[in-house]
């Protein structure tokens, strides 16, 4: 039986959506060693990939993989491309304007607080998330400041209780560093899924696909990525 006094240092609950952030996330953690504990919420996005992709990922880990069903959810966050059939995902450059039709409102909160229930529970050490420098200007809930009141929140919210360590190690780095610290650590970066479009390929065009075009590209490494369209440019506003 578990010493319910204390965490395990050595066990990471990893939020992992199945796109590249929280798969190379998976493969930090993995190299230092860490028994992984994998949660994916199902909040109803407009296609099943990512899902797909996460279980992918988790398997090539022999993580332990918990795919939470939130989809009731998506149908109360209207508004936003990623759970609406009738709002476009918009092509271009992901520091547009025209990507905050991507945000769902409060999604980091609740996949992370999520997350956090499945660490307490098994007295996981470490809660870790996968957001980085490049998703601050878009998602408000991918800035430090969240980071900060979230291990605030987990320390009041279980108090008593013995709480993970909240750690987003990414959060300073660039798309880039992510790509070139996946490919160093062999992660399964094909198998991961960042398109918002949810077609059988890679749109290459939408402002996810183009960020993981330029990181590869930026990184000087070869993209393993299948695209519809690897070709068409877009300039940063
Ligand atoms: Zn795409």
């Amino acid at each position: 039986m578990k010493d319910n006094s204390s965490v395990d240092p050595f066990t990471a609950v990893v939020v992992l959506s199945g796109g590249m952030d929280s798969t190379t996330l998976m493969a930090h953690y993995a190299a230092l060693r860490y028994q992984l504990i994998a949660v994916t919420v199902d909040y109803g996005q407009r296609h099943s990939k990512e899902i797909e992709s996460a279980r992918a990922v988790a398997s090539f880990y022999d993580a332990q993989h918990h795919v939470v069903e939130l989809s009731g959810l998506g149908s109360l966050l209207t508004g936003s491309a990623l759970t609406n059939d009738s709002v476009q995902v918009p092509d271009g450059h992901y520091a547009e304007q025209s990507m905050r039709a991507t945000v769902v409102p409060n999604r980091n909160a609740i996949l992370a607080n999520v997350a956090v229930s499945v660490a307490v529970t098994h007295r996981a050490g470490t809660l870790a998330l996968g957001m980085h420098a490049g998703d601050h200007f878009i998602y408000p809930d991918c800035r430090p400041a969240f980071l900060q009141a979230l291990g605030d929140l987990v320390a009041v919210a279980n108090e008593g209780f013995p709480t993970p360590k909240v750690e987003a190690p990414f959060i300073t780095w660039s798309k880039s560093d992510i790509a070139a610290h996946g490919v160093l650590l062999e992660a399964p970066l094909a198998d991961s899924w960042s398109c918002y479009k949810g077609g059988e390929r890679h749109c290459g065009t939408c402002g996810t696909c183009y960020e993981r075009r330029e990181a590869f590209r930026e990184a000087g490494l070869t993209d393993p990525t299948d695209y519809l369209d690897a070709t068409t440019e877009f300039a940063a506003p």
